[in-house]
């Protein structure tokens, strides 16, 4: 998977790719799905939701930029898989999900993974985690409408917000570095995730 998906489209951070080659995806995923694992596609993780495909689990994670030292926040946990690849990378990830069952389901993995520096929350993502902010980097993993201002304003400085925005059909996966008073904008490539549902997101 690492060398066929990720390293031969362009996936280059070694940190990323040391992640990927010690977490099994194979874990993450319900047992009927078990031999698609190590396959570029999204896979379904019950509830109506996805495991991400890994190359963009991989482009999310590196394009964040993070540093061992980096404290994360991940809206969106489902199945857990890029909360144990950003554990990996960097010092603290916060991860949130809405669905009760998925977050338990994710952090029952994640315990029997041996993962200590991950802390959960059921809830709201939309809002962020104020308490813990400000966050080097922040990754949402469903597709919003449009950029939470709040996910911006917990952003430490130098630190990147890597989000899809769009419609409910496809969406525009982008990067906004906080530089100052400045966000900085980038696009990187389309995409098509599970819609964000919340206060700064879809309505349910
Ligand atoms: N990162 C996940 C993984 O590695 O398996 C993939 C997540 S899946 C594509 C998107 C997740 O976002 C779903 O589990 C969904 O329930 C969750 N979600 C949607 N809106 C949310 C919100 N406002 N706050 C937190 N989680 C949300």
């Amino acid at each position: 998977m690492v060398d066929e998906h990720l390293i031969r489209r362009g996936i280059s951070d070694p940190e990323v790719l040391k992640a990927f080659r010690k977490v099994w995806r194979h874990h993450f995923v319900p047992s009927s799905f078990e031999t698609d694992a190590y396959q570029d596609y999204p896979l379904p993780i019950g509830h109506g939701q996805t495991i991400s495909q890994p190359y963009m689990v991989a482009l999310m994670t590196e394009s964040l930029r993070l540093k061992s030292g980096s404290n994360v926040l991940e809206v969106g946990t489902g199945s857990g898989y890029q909360a144990a690849i950003l554990a990996e990378v960097c010092r603290r990830v916060c991860t949130v999900e809405r669905e009760a069952p998925l977050l338990e389901r994710a952090k029952k993995i994640l315990s029997e993974e041996g993962c200590k520096n991950i802390d959960f929350r059921c809830g709201d993502g939309t809002e962020g985690w104020e308490e813990e902010a400000p966050f080097d980097g922040i990754v949402v993993t469903a597709a919003a409408p449009s950029v939470p201002g709040v996910l911006k304003e917990q952003l430490a400085e130098g630190g990147h917000l890597v989000i899809p925005v769009g419609t409910m059909y496809g969406q525009m996966l982008v990067s906004i570095e906080k530089k100052g008073d400045d966000f900085i904008q980038r696009d990187i490539c389309g995409c098509i995730f599970v819609p964000l549902i919340g206060k700064y997101g879809w309505s349910e």
